[in-house]
């Protein structure tokens, strides 16, 4: 491993990413992200999934709208997207003149990968030609593309309730959060066989015996988890919503059944209230997302420090692909969903 320094030349620097990069480990890394967004008017966004020392060192966390609304919003010159592809390319469809960088660019998502744009095109052509398309935002730009309008966890229910009751409708490309809104809307929407491989792997055997030891604690899922964790849930939202929930509620512990950085933020929150992560079917006992922990406090600081790498794509893309977002952003808007 090469062992960079602050002042060392800017030449061969990788454009994919630093992973043979070791840093001087005398850096004060808080003292530098600070110092290169001032100097590169860059703003850090984060996601609430990121590890803690990532959420501690941005401007913003949020979920996937409140993310999208703040890269809408920002004056910075530079956004670094500490979370995963499909967020910091949809960072660049609202903000083209900006530079949008991402820690990792392996930073994918099983769930945007679940949806391949070429192949839903043909099923959609030939199968449901005539149905609208609503595509949660997690997915590629070129998904995005393909659809008629993009919704997040948030506004989803107030974006399907927007349109006619008797319009059809394809729903991708999480056929779990798809399913839940098929209930919360009295829909049939049709849904694309995709899931998200953090989400699916909750266990309703080991979150039964977890509230069988804790029977005050409050079980809030994410509707991307299964209908049968759904089904035994006290509450259903959004990240936002679930954290927001967990701090106004009078209940002292929740069993959280999302990605477990979130509970960095709630227990941030509510210090005085019990967390617990929701067990997953697998033996590492872990339910983090694999993707979003590709980012680390150290590639944030090496992409701003060398602004690189960086999100791409060309404008024939950015403008399919923005139609749809700006068709959420009104509705939300129009719902009061959004200021
Ligand atoms: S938690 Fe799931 S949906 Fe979110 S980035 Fe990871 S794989 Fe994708």
């Amino acid at each position: 491993m090469a062992v960079i320094d602050i002042a060392k030349t800017k030449a061969n620097v990788p454009t994919r990413g630093f992973f043979d990069i070791e840093l001087n480990p005398t850096l004060d890394i808080f003292a530098e992200i600070e110092r290169l967004k001032r100097k590169k008017n860059a703003v850090v966004l984060a996601h609430y999934y990121q590890e803690p020392d990532i959420q501690d060192v941005a401007d913003y966390i949020g979920d996937s709208l409140g993310l999208a609304q703040a890269a809408q919003n920002t004056n910075a010159d530079v956004i670094v997207f500490a979370g995963v592809h499909f967020m910091a390319e949809t960072a660049k469809i609202l903000n083209p003149t900006k530079t949008v960088l991402l820690p990792d660019l392996h930073a994918g998502c099983s769930l945007s990968d679940s949806a391949p744009p070429a192949l839903f095109a043909r099923w959609k052509a030939d199968k449901y030609p005539n149905h609208t398309v609503v595509t949660y935002i997690n997915c590629s730009a070129g998904m995005k593309a393909n659809s008629d309008i993009i919704c997040t966890s948030s506004n989803a229910k107030a974006i399907i309730d927007s349109l006619p009751a008797n319009e059809p409708i394809i729903f991708a490309p999480d056929k779990n959060l798809g399913a839940w809104l098929n209930k919360q809307t009295g829909r049939n929407m049709v849904l694309w066989n995709g899931a998200c491989m953090v989400h699916e792997i909750f266990s309703l055997e080991k979150i039964t015996k977890l509230k069988q030891r804790h029977p005050d604690a409050l079980l809030i899922s994410h509707p991307e988890c299964e209908d049968p964790v759904l089904q035994v849930s006290d509450f259903v939202g959004s990240t936002t919503q679930l954290l927001n929930y967990a701090i106004k509620s009078p209940a002292q512990s929740f069993i959280v059944a999302t990605e477990s950085g979130i509970l960095h933020q709630m227990q941030k929150d509510a210090p005085h209230k019990t967390f617990i992560p929701a067990p997953p079917n697998n033996t590492c006992a872990c339910n983090e997302c694999p993707h979003m922990k590709l980012n680390t406090l150290e590639k944030l600081y090496l992409c701003l420090e060398y602004g690189t790498p960086e999100i791409t794509m060309t404008e024939e893309l950015r403008l399919a692909a923005l139609k749809p977002m700006q068709r959420m952003m009104d509705i939300s808007k129009a719902a009061g969903l959004l200021k």
